[in-house]
């Protein structure tokens, strides 16, 4: 009996021995428990990136970090100080006019989305069509139009969108699934052609106009780097005021379209005049940045998590526990075993706290902005890692997203998974186009990524996202995952 138990012991020192010798051990729930519900507790206020509650969990995360000895990012201590702008629209708008008539829309006619800068234009306006250019099919809505300084009027959709059934509905069905994208790809395209803002006309009558962003604050980097140009959304018929007296008519140009040809024009005698009114206010926030140097210290690998939620709004505490105290109490575990195993590992590793997420992603924005010539193989992103969706019963999808470029992520993935106990349903999805979390603002930078989450549920951005209802098994198997695709990683790396 004693026998078997000495050789019991022995078997499994030599075990742990050697386990602390080849690998870092996987976070177990007492690594990130405490540290989640302290981010989530009442005393950090839903950490709102421009609060006070936002500040002081920058602090103790830096002080965590301090405990597991990770080496601060900057001379700043473990902070990345600096500046993020606040919005609001104090007063916009937009009128017609056409020779000595002069039409001015209410604020209830049109939605505004607005840049991070006040604005007033008065001048010509050209009609672009969809407002598309695809080399691919021989169609440019911008054929022989000038359009620098003008302002451009597009319809939404594209050629044929009405008759899902025609060949060229599913040509362009097929470059542009997606209406956010479709959209996001005419803004992009009436930027490059050095329009002055662009005005997207709905097709549907009954388009009910509403000025969220005219209540709204809205944010962005102090000193950004990207151009944009000012989108005003019009009903139709109001619309139809703008066409009138230009013999364009909006269904013959659709019918002209169904051929793909295309009828944009300068709009004759016509001139839009908008102004946009913003007061603006400045705030500080901070990354928070902890590293441990590799052998290598050229390069280096990110496991990101965005700290900051939507902290007090209507005196309501949004504690954000999935979202994301999950993923920053993951990261943080992730540090400290990383740190304690006190194996140096061949790469950097920069353990990332970001700001500013739920107001444009901004904290990571700031970083990969500012990279100069770091290299950086791989950014691990983990936002909101706890839960589930409802329809999601066993509690077991996890989903993983990586590039389309990256196929070597997906098996690593697939890799960590089949080493699980209960290995999860993944779901692997592409994040080309898409811009949900930190990891866009890597992708963007040609960076690969990893981006972990576990699921959409009733509480999100709700009061209700509270740490009682977190899995704590989930996590835990989340972070097995994230940890041994780490380590996959490194050892797949060329010497
Ligand atoms: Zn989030």
């Amino acid at each position: 009996m004693h026998l078997r138990i000495l050789l019991l012991f022995t078997l499994f020192c030599c075990k742990s021995l050697l386990f602390s010798q080849t690998a870092v051990s996987n976070p177990s729930k007492s690594d990130f428990t405490r540290t989640l519900s302290i981010l989530a507790s009442d005393w950090l206020k839903g950490r709102g990136a421009t609060q006070k509650g936002g500040y002081m969990a920058s602090e103790y995360i830096a002080s965590m970090m301090g405990l597991y000895q990770l080496k601060p990012y900057s001379p700043d201590r473990y902070f990345q100080n600096f500046k993020v702008l606040e919005h609001t629209v104090k007063k916009a708008s937009f009128e017609i006019k056409k020779g000595n008539k002069t039409i001015a829309l209410s604020e209830n006619d049109f939605e505004l989305t607005p840049i991070s800068q006040s604005l007033q234009k008065n001048t010509q306006v050209v009609f672009a069509g969809y407002g598309l250019s695809v080399p691919e099919e021989n169609y440019d809505d911008y054929k022989n139009q000038n359009v620098k300084g003008k302002i451009v009027v597009v319809l939404r959709g594209f050629p044929n969108h009405n008759d899902t059934t025609s060949a060229v509905y599913q040509k362009f069905k097929k470059l542009f699934p997606e209406e956010n994208n479709l959209e996001e790809m005419k803004l992009k395209n009436a930027i490059n052609k050095g329009a002055a803002a662009l005005v997207i006309i709905d097709y549907n009558q009954n388009f009910r106009l509403k000025n969220s962003n005219q209540n709204d604050v809205f944010h962005s980097l102090k000193n950004e780097s990207s151009v944009s140009i000012p989108v005003f959304r019009l009903s139709k018929s109001t619309a139809e005021k703008l066409l009138s007296d230009n013999k364009i008519s909006l269904e013959t140009f659709e019918k002209k379209a169904q051929n793909l040809q295309t009828a944009s024009a300068l709009l004759k005698n016509t001139i839009i005049n908008f102004s946009i009114d913003l007061q603006t206010r400045t705030f500080s926030v901070r990354n928070v940045l902890g590293m441990l140097p590799g052998k290598d210290t050229t390069k280096t690998i990110i496991v990101g998590a965005h700290y900051d939620h939507l902290g007090i709004k209507n005196d309501s505490i949004y504690y954000g526990a999935d979202d994301n105290a999950s993923g920053t109490s993951g990261m943080l575990a992730l540090a400290k075993n990383w740190s304690e195993s006190k194996i140096q590992p061949k790469y950097n590793i920069l353990f990332a706290s970001w700001t500013a997420e739920e107001i444009g992603l901004l904290g990571s924005e700031y970083f990969a902005q500012n990279l100069k010539n770091q290299k950086i193989l791989l950014c691990i992103n983990m936002d909101m890692i706890s839960r589930s969706a409802p329809e999601d019963k066993a509690r077991r999808i996890l989903s993983i997203g990586t590039q389309k470029e990256t196929e070597y992520l997906k098996k690593i993935a697939r890799e960590s998974n089949a080493k699980l106990q209960n290995p999860f349903n993944l779901d692997l999805w592409e994040t080309n186009g898409h811009s949900g979390s930190d990891y866009a603002s890597f992708t963007a930078k040609g960076i690969p990524i990893m981006t972990f989450f576990s699921g959409f549920h009733e509480d999100y951005h709700t009061p209700r996202d509270i740490d009682s209802k977190v899995d704590l098994d989930k996590i835990q198997d989340v972070l097995f995952i994230v940890n041994n695709s780490l380590l996959k990683f490194i050892e797949n790396q060329p010497n």
